[in-house]
């Protein structure tokens, strides 16, 4: 009985007719494909994109050199050094965060005592070779003056529901 119903599948083309009708029926179906990258998907103000160091609105860099982000990242990706400046204050010397280790967790943002380090909404960069991952503390801070309003409003909507 089984074959008698799988020869008459067969010969009626039942299944292929089945796949046609439900490919039909998505064919006027609202789409729901994004057209990236002309079009965007809305994204999160905790969204996890490119680093960034921030300054404060007087232009001082908000880092204390306390070593925290890089005592907490899983990935060994941040490297700091630092030294006191003639006025006292301690700042870093060097802060390299090697994007081709990193694995975007957040850790070093969530641990930072002062939102020095953070992580931007920006997701399209590349790097044609190895050595244009490695993010210097010159090009993160340009990246956080770059996008300071965009990271200040961020972090005051994630305040609200603190
Ligand atoms: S996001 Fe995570 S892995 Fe990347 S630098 Fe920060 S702590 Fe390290
Ligand atoms: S970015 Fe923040 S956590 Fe990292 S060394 Fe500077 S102050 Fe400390």
């Amino acid at each position: 009985m089984k074959q008698v119903a799988s020869a008459f599948k067969s010969l009626f083309l039942l299944e292929l007719l089945k796949g046609l009708s439900l490919t039909g029926r998505y064919l006027f179906d609202r789409k729901i494909t994004v057209q990236y990258p002309e079009e965007k998907t809305p994204l999160s103000n905790r969204f996890r994109g490119l680093h960034a160091l921030r300054r404060y609105a007087n232009g001082e860099e908000r880092c204390i050199a306390c070593k925290l982000c890089e005592a907490v990242c899983p990935a060994l990706a941040i490297t700091i050094e630092a030294a006191p400046r003639d006025d006292g204050t301690r700042r870093t010397t060097r802060y390299d965060i090697d994007l081709s280790k990193c694995i975007f967790c957040g850790f070093c943002e969530e641990s930072c005592p002062v939102d020095s380090i953070v992580e931007t909404r920006l997701f399209e960069y590349h790097g044609d070779k190895r050595g244009d991952l490695l993010m210097s503390k010159e090009k993160l801070l340009a990246v956080g003056d770059k996008f300071e309003s965009q990271l200040a409003a961020d972090r005051a909507q994630d305040a609200c529901y603190r």
